[in-house]
């Protein structure tokens, strides 16, 4: 690189104070390291800086070393020159470092920066000074492209933004001061001679505020508000005839501050009128709910009014102006809804009910305390579906409710409809109690479930009488069985033994038999739903063939109802895997039923159909029919139609047991019916995979 030597100045010629000093020190140790050569690129440019009258200054290598021109100085200020020259430029400007710092990196890297304006607070002249400034940061490259420092041009612009800033200040309170001497000087205005011109604008304004007017009393007559308007020096009482009907007058009837008191029920009379005063004539807040009994409509009302105290422009009195609304059906809404919920939480307790909500969305799941003690649950945290409700669950119980929840949550399955009776074991005291839950799943419009609501109820004392009664009908059933079937073995000795020309005898042998079996039947159906109760039945099962069931159960019932017309459909091979005697013993039974129920001569149609892996069989009757009120309790245990009962005898038990029959076997049992018309059963069962022994 081609230096100058140290001496050479040449490049310093002229330069104003600058220029002596910079020739008068030897510089170039701080700004280079060393005593030595100046850069060429730093050389013309502090050639140019010093011959240019406008305030220029270089900063020069990574430490930012300054020079600057005379121009610069008044930028500087007095008390940082001469001390600036040769120094860091951070060591003079701390107090903006932090602003201009990053601008001065960022021409290091090669971004020049300009701004116009620019707001800085310098430490100058003993003070700290708000000043603006146009500048520019430039980089100083050298002939390898390097570069080595920052040129800045700077003109300071602060007297100019003082003023402009001034005057905006003044433009401003100007307007400011125009703005409200326009709004108070209503009387300057008046005689002003823009008036007339004015005028128009004023008539405008004046329409505009008819216009609100208008609408505020379409408004107000849309809500059925009444109005008032009193005069707080004279206490005159101007009201418009909503008012006066809300109060039970007639719309032409004279109506003063006291009448309207008056009407007010004594529970509030004493604080709307202490309202009423204090806004009068303190200017306190008025909204007030009340009740009143019209005058001549004797109605009462809830009302609700709100006033406004406004001063009259002569400051001697005041207006209080307000409107009064009807809300006695909010009022008394509220007031059902909170009795409704008082007969909630009454019947609630009273009924001891559990209450769950399960917010899907949410994720929470709620439990009252009455919930989580029929769980036996103790602790007052959050309850958890697994840990409380799945393991709170008998551990027989589990698979079955888990089962129906799943199907609950399921729409076209279930509607969201829950109604199932378990029991629970407690956590803690490890008691059993037996509760039914009923509730209800709601969905959104996508069928998608969002919330599960319902009620538990203790059963268990229920559920503990019936057991007792069961064990009761059980341990009758089983002490009777045993005479009877010896009573049906003499029976059948006798008539081995009885002479054959004996036909009354033969006769009366044949009918206490008959009867005998009945009782037998009887019994027989008592002690299953003892066992079924107690879950002692056994389905046993066995491989066996429909269309041969069929057969035998036609061959006997043919002989044992000779009353009606019994019609067996042919039936295909149709293999199963089933316990034979209860099956038989479904069909048998609503065979029994039809025959029960339907009058002598008529048809009954017995069929078995196969399709889609199932089999399905139904007896149809021509007989009484079912009411459809009766239709959803017939599989319940001891229900008869009552109309039935009259007639006919029975126990309510076969369908029962039908049914649970038909569960066991994951068949289904159902009836279609109408009355007078006839009845339909029908039941399924699971066709075996391989059709064979
Ligand atoms: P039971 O016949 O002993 O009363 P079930 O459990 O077999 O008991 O039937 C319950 C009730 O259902 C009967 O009391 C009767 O009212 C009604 N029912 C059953 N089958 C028929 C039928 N085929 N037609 C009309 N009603 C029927």
């Amino acid at each position: 690189m081609d230096r100058q030597p140290i001496s050479d100045y040449k490049f310093l010629q002229g330069g104003g104070s600058m220029g002596e000093l910079i020739r008068s020190y030897d510089w170039s140790s701080s700004l280079l390291g060393k005593p030595c050569d100046w850069p060429n690129s730093l050389k013309i440019m502090v050639g140019v800086m010093l011959s240019s009258p406008f305030p220029m200054h270089i900063t020069w290598g990574p430490k930012f070393i300054q020079l600057y021109n005379d121009g610069y100085q008044p930028v500087l200020g007095n008390e940082k020159h001469p001390l600036a020259l040769g120094r860091p430029i951070y060591e003079s400007y701390p107090e903006i470092w932090d602003t201009i710092g990053p601008m001065f990196y960022g021409v290091m890297d090669g971004t020049p920066v300009r701004f116009q304006d620019f707001k800085l607070y310098l430490d100058r002249n003993g003070t700290k000074e708000e000043c603006y400034f146009d500048f520019s940061y430039s980089p100083i490259i050298n002939e390898q492209g390097i570069i080595e420092g920052v040129l800045t041009n700077v003109i300071e612009t602060t007297n100019r933004k003082h003023s402009e800033l001034r005057t905006q200040k003044m433009a401003d309170e100007l307007a400011a001061s125009n703005e409200e001497l326009a709004a108070s000087n209503e009387e300057l205005r008046l005689t002003n001679e823009e008036l007339a011109h004015a005028n128009i604008n004023l008539e405008v304004a004046h329409q505009k505020v008819e216009e609100g007017e208008i609408a505020l009393r379409l408004a107000i007559e849309a809500a059925s508000f009444g109005t008032w308007y009193i005069h707080s020096g004279t206490r005159e009482f101007i009201t418009d005839s909503r008012l006066k009907e809300l109060f039970g007058y007639l719309p032409d009837e004279p109506l003063t501050i006291e009448q309207t008191l008056e009407q007010i029920t004594e529970e509030y009379r004493g604080y709307v009128s202490e309202k009423l005063e204090a806004a009068i004539y303190n200017n306190g807040d008025y909204d007030v709910t009340y009740s009143v009994i019209g005058l001549h409509d004797n109605r009462l009302r809830w009302l609700r009014a709100i006033g406004n105290l406004k001063a009259d422009a002569t400051g001697d009195f005041s207006a209080f102006t307000g409107v009064v609304m009807d809300i006695t059906d909010q009022v008394q809404s509220r007031i059902s809804l909170e009795s409704a919920y008082e007969q909630l939480r009454l019947s609630k307790e009273a009924a001891q009910l559990g209450f769950f909500d399960l917010d899907l969305n949410k994720k929470t799941m709620e439990w009252d305390s009455r919930c989580r003690e029929l769980f036996g649950i103790s602790h007052n945290e959050e309850v958890n579906y697994e840990k409380d409700f799945v393991n709170g669950l008998y551990v027989e119980d589990r698979k079955r409710i888990l089962d129906i929840i799943s199907d609950v949550f399921i729409k076209s399955i279930s509607e969201g409809i829950y109604d199932v009776e378990y029991r629970t074991v407690g956590p803690q005291d490890q008691k059993l109690r037996w509760v039914r839950a009923k509730g209800q799943v709601y969905f959104d419009q996508n069928k998608n479930p969002i919330r599960f609501i319902g009620s538990v109820l203790d059963i268990t004392e229920q559920k503990q009488d019936e057991q007792r009664k069961n064990d009761f009908i059980g341990m009758v059933s089983h002490e009777l069985k045993t005479p009877l079937t010896s009573i049906n073995g003499y029976i059948q000795i006798l008539k081995n033994k009885v002479n054959k020309e004996e036909q009354l005898i033969n006769n009366l042998l044949a009918k206490a038999n008959k009867q005998t079996l009945k009782m037998i039947k009887m019994i027989n159906g008592f002690l299953n739903v003892s066992r079924l109760e107690s879950g002692k039945i056994l389905i046993e099962y066995s491989h066996f063939d429909l269309a041969l069931l069929f057969q035998e159960i036609e061959e006997e019932v043919l002989t044992s109802y000779p009353t009606h017309r019994l019609l067996f459909a042919p039936v295909q091979e149709t293999w199963v895997n089933a316990d034979k005697d209860k099956i038989t013993q479904v069909i048998e039974n609503l065979i029994s039923n039809a025959v029960k129920y339907s009058p002598l001569e008529s048809i009954i149609h017995i069929a078995c159909v196969a399709s889609d892996g199932t089999a399905m069989i139904s007896v149809q009757d021509f007989g009484f029919g079912i009411d459809s009120e009766d239709l959803p309790k017939l599989f319940d245990r001891f229900y008869r139609v009552k109309t039935h009962a009259f007639n006919i005898s029975g126990f309510g038990i076969g369908l029962y047991l039908c049914s649970e029959i038909i569960n066991r076997h994951h068949g289904k049992l159902w009836v279609k019916s109408e009355t007078g018309s006839g009845s339909t059963f029908y039941f399924t069962l699971p066709i075996a995979v391989e059709n064979s022994n």
